[in-house]
């Protein structure tokens, strides 16, 4: 039986990335999207190809849900039950940028309430609904006492443990006065990975967050020649633009259960973005 992942936003950037990097792990998909679902089909088509290439066949499945509702993420969570009847890796990968860029002393209230209900109170209810059944997978599982134990012993059973993987953003921190909305967002969503960390440790569900750096997708575009100039003149140590398969292998590592004795844990995937100089 594959692992399953549920990845939000699948159908285009960055959770196509990760999408194409746990196909070639073997995963089942469900790759979820709002408006696109022709670019959803693409992603999914993409997908189930490249598995053909790396091993045994995969299962992918798409599902529109717009994850600042409460329905809607209630449905994507029964939808996927109802499809694959476990989940072994939820990716909070949804997100949305202003459609208007405007400074902290004039931004509008409803750009405010959109970021808000997208890029944080979707991932932290939708969080909610996957933890309590990944709590009822680990609590029901036969196999998983023995498995969790051989894997302490360095033994090769394969990993039951259920994850959960933040999208974050170098906005979590790093500070832009003209999308103020959008970093409080980023930043709540930081604090979302700890509590969900500290919560679900002791049932063995580990909670990560990836910070992507300047990354090249659909957000990105309309500032593509601001971050041109910006990586020609030194923002970050490794200059180029991040690619969505850049983020996807940070997302394969975690999911192959490479970082056993982490939770909580932020992985930087911005060219050294992060790092301060002088
Ligand atoms: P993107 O290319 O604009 O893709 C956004 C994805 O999110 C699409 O699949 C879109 O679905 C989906 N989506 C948007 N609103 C949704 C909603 N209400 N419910 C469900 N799905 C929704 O963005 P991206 O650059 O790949 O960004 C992905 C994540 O990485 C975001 O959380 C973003 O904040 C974060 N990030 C991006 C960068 C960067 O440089 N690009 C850097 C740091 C962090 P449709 O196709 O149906 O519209």
């Amino acid at each position: 039986m594959n692992p399953v992942a549920l990845i939000t936003g699948a159908s285009r950037g960055i959770g196509r990335g990760i999408a194409l990097e746990l196909a070639e792990l073997g995963y089942d998909l469900m790759l979820n999207f709002v408006r696109d679902a022709r670019a959803a089909q693409a992603a999914s088509r993409a997908a189930l190809a490249i598995a053909r290439q790396f091993g045994p066949p995969i299962r992918v499945v798409t599902c529109r849900a717009d994850l600042s509702l409460a329905t809607d993420r209630q449905s994507l969570i029964e939808s996927t039950r109802a499809t694959f009847g476990r989940l072994d890796l939820l990716v909070n990968n949804a997100g949305v940028a202003p459609s208007v860029r405007a400074d902290i002393l004039d931004a509008t209230e409803e750009s405010f309430d959109r970021l808000m209900a997208v890029n944080l109170k979707g991932p932290y209810f939708l969080t909610q609904l996957a933890a309590k059944w990944m709590i009822d997978q680990v609590r029901g599982h036969p196999g998983a006492a023995k498995a969790a134990a051989a894997h302490r012993a360095g033994g090769r059973a394969r990993p039951v443990r259920p994850k959960i993987i933040n999208i974050a953003s170098i906005s979590a921190y790093a500070l832009s006065v003209n999308r103020g909305d959008y970093c409080i967002a980023k930043a709540g969503l930081s604090m979302v990975t700890a509590l969900f960390a500290a919560r679900l440790a002791a049932y063995g569900i580990h909670v990560y967050e990836i910070r992507p750096g300047v990354i090249a997708t659909d957000m990105t575009r309309p500032v593509k020649a601001k971050y041109d100039r910006l990586i020609a003149g030194g923002l970050t140590p490794i200059a180029r633009w991040g690619t969505p398969r850049d983020v996807g292998k940070a997302v394969a590592a975690i999911a192959q259960d490479l970082l056993p004795f982490s939770t909580g844990e932020v992985l930087n995937v911005d060219g050294g973005f992060h790092l301060r100089r002088l």
